[in-house]
């Protein structure tokens, strides 16, 4: 038997989901594809968000250590370079003191030094060394050679550096240093050097070094009104931590750049200035940022790749799945000859692939039994066509000489006969009626299993078909003292009254034939076909007679079968009757059903489709 495949159709999981009676069905396809995706995307969005975040934080790293790398060699080199110019300073003096007439004029030329001039307690001039480039020296005003000397008093043996002083029209540096008798050495160094060093420091796009004195006060700074104006910067927290001889890298706002800066920092050993080099934080955002869309870039990428990889995957897997699902419901629906696609695809997924083949095989299989038995069926068919013919030829033969053989027995009994012979006649003539009627059945029977046709419709009252069969069937009740009664519709109906009252003769002589005592009662109903369902009649034949066994009820119907009890061997009959009227119920596409206790009586139901006529 081929099994139907109903409970799963592919057409109607549509979009992968629906509910059933034992739950959900979910797609296969979709099952592998949202696994994929899951497995292989969420990942990646972590991944990503993980970027995200550590991107800003490795560019504040690298800042962090690059920006305090460039402010330390920035101060190292500024370092060298007071100490250089503290010794060509310090040299003069001693030139200066003693007559040694080294020349050194060029040497203060190098190293931005205007002149080197020793004064005596009352600023009277002593000596005096110029650089080459320095024509005239003017003298620094009273009040700022006073800053000087308190500078100079505050640590006697030793060149100290000043801070920023404007002279000359331009900021200077002044180094300082007191001598014996009250004499002052001083020296006036231009900022030259120190901007062109600051303004070696570019990076970014607004990355840059600025360099102060021990005061907070500008000497070199992308900005030249800064430089020139001597800028005083001591308020920033950054150039308050350079000036107590800080280390490091801080962030804090700068009010000029309206921006929030992250910088390194440090200072000057020798002589205390502050070197920081700081950088907009916009910028190292803005470079995050840069990485960042790179990665969503590559992530995008990845992602639409890993979408198409995993559908092509699911639909790899899905396919001859559903390939071997779609042949199955084209064999459930009689299709021997479909096989499962198997596809040319180069790549395929072994395990599918081989279930797509045994399923071929099995169909193959199975095809080849089908046609082994539609022959044996041919064979049963033809052998059953044989038999029939037989017995319709045989019935047709026998029937012929019956019926002259019954013309001779009432010839006979119409002549003058002794009562013993006309017994014998009689009985001659009851056997003969009997075999006539097998005759019959067997014809009738044949002509059903092999010409079925459904009789011809016309109008019909079920109350007089149900009259006719009493009015036969009354003598022998009476004889038997038995009651045969009817309550039956006297509706118009219209279908086959001519086979109906076949079946309902032969029921209600089979009741009366195995009913000893009681009654017999034919009844009908007929059931209202509403919401587009036909009219159906029921008539049934109730009997208190032998009734039939359990077991024996299935198989009444089938031809030739006669239940084995003394009752039914005392009566005669062919065991054709129930057989003929069941395939005469089917033919009008109705039935007869049995309910029946043995010892208790038996009903019989005919329940078949008719249409009220129009009166
Ligand atoms: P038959 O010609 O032998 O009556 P049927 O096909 O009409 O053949 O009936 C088959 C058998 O079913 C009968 O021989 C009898 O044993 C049983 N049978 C039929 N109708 C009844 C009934 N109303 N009560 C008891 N047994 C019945």
């Amino acid at each position: 038997m081929l099994v139907h495949v109903k409970d799963i159709q592919p057409a109607d999981v549509k979009i992968g989901l629906r509910q059933t009676r034992l739950g959900f069905q979910i797609r296969i396809r979709w099952i592998v594809f949202a696994s994929l995706i899951l497995a292989s995307v969420m990942p990646l969005i972590g991944l990503y968000k993980w970027m995200e975040v550590s991107a800003l934080q490795k560019e504040i790293a690298y800042a962090d250590e690059n920006h305090l790398t460039i402010a330390k060699n920035l101060s190292a080199t500024m370092d060298r370079y007071a100490n250089d110019v503290a010794s060509i300073f310090e040299l003069s003096i001693r030139s200066l003191e003693g007559s040694y007439g080294l020349e050194l004029r060029e040497a203060l030329d190098s190293f931005d030094l205007s002149f080197v001039t020793v004064m005596d307690e009352n600023d009277y001039v002593l000596n005096e060394v110029r650089a080459t480039s320095t024509t005239t020296s003017p003298r620094p005003p009273p009040e700022l050679m006073a800053g000087l000397r308190s500078q100079a008093a505050a640590d006697p043996d030793k060149t100290i550096f000043s801070g920023i002083l404007q002279f000359d029209g331009a900021p200077h540096v002044f180094l300082v240093r007191n001598l014996s008798d009250g004499k002052l050495a001083f020296a006036a160094l231009k900022l030259q050097y120190l901007i062109a060093l600051q303004n070696t420091i570019k990076f970014g796009e607004l990355g840059h070094a600025m360099i102060v004195d021990q005061n907070g006060i500008v000497i070199a700074h992308p900005n030249p009104e800064w430089q020139a104006t001597s800028k005083d910067a001591s308020k920033l927290s950054v150039v308050q931590q350079m000036m107590a001889g800080e280390t490091g890298v801080a962030t804090f706002y700068s009010p000029p750049m309206q921006a929030d800066m992250i910088s390194g920092f440090t200072f000057v050993a020798r002589t205390g200035w502050g070197v920081m080099v700081p950088q907009p934080m916009r910028e190292l955002i803005a470079r995050a940022k840069e990485s960042e869309h790179i990665a969503a870039i590559i992530v995008i990428v990845e992602i639409a790749f890993i979408i198409l990889m995993s559908w092509w995957l699911a639909n790899l897997i899905a396919t001859p799945i559903m390939n071997v699902a779609k042949t199955a419901k084209e064999v459930s629906a009689g299709n021997l000859d479909a096989r499962v696609a198997m596809g040319s695809a180069s790549i395929k997924i072994y395990e599918a692939d081989l279930l797509g083949q045994n399923f071929n095989w099995v169909l193959s299989d199975l095809q080849s039994e089908q046609n082994r038995l539609n022959v044996a069926l041919n064979a049963a068919h033809e052998g059953e066509r044989v038999k029939s013919q037989f017995l319709s030829v045989m019935s047709h033969e026998i029937r012929t000489p019956m019926h002259g053989l019954m013309g001779i027995l009432e010839l006979v009994e119409n002549g003058t006969l002794e009562d013993g012979q006309r017994n014998l006649i009689t009985i001659g003539q009851k056997a003969a009626n009997n075999m006539v009627c097998l005759l019959d059945n067997v014809l009738q029977f044949v002509r059903l299993e092999f010409n079925a046709q459904s009789g011809k419709v016309s109008k019909f009252k079920p109350s007089e078909l149900a009259q006719g069969a009493v009015d036969l069937f009354q003598p022998l009740a009476m004889q038997k003292g038995l009651s045969l009664t009817t309550s039956v519709s006297d509706q118009l109906l219209l279908g086959d009254p001519q086979i109906i009252s076949q079946i309902l003769l032969n029921l209600v002589g089979n009741a009366v034939k195995f009913t000893e005592e009681g009654q017999v009662h034919i009844a009908s109903e007929l059931r209202d076909g509403s919401n587009g369902k036909e009219n159906r009649l029921v008539l049934s034949v109730t009997d208190s007679g032998i009734g039939i066994d359990k077991d024996l009820q299935p198989k009444i119907f089938d031809e030739f079968i006669q239940v084995d009890s003394e009752l039914s061997r005392t009566n005669e009959g062919t065991g054709l009757g129930l057989a003929i009227s069941s395939r005469l119920a089917q033919l009008m596409k109705g039935e007869i059903t049995l309910t029946s206790e043995p010892y208790k009586g038996s009903c019989f139901q005919l329940n078949i489709p008719v249409t009220v006529a129009e009166v």
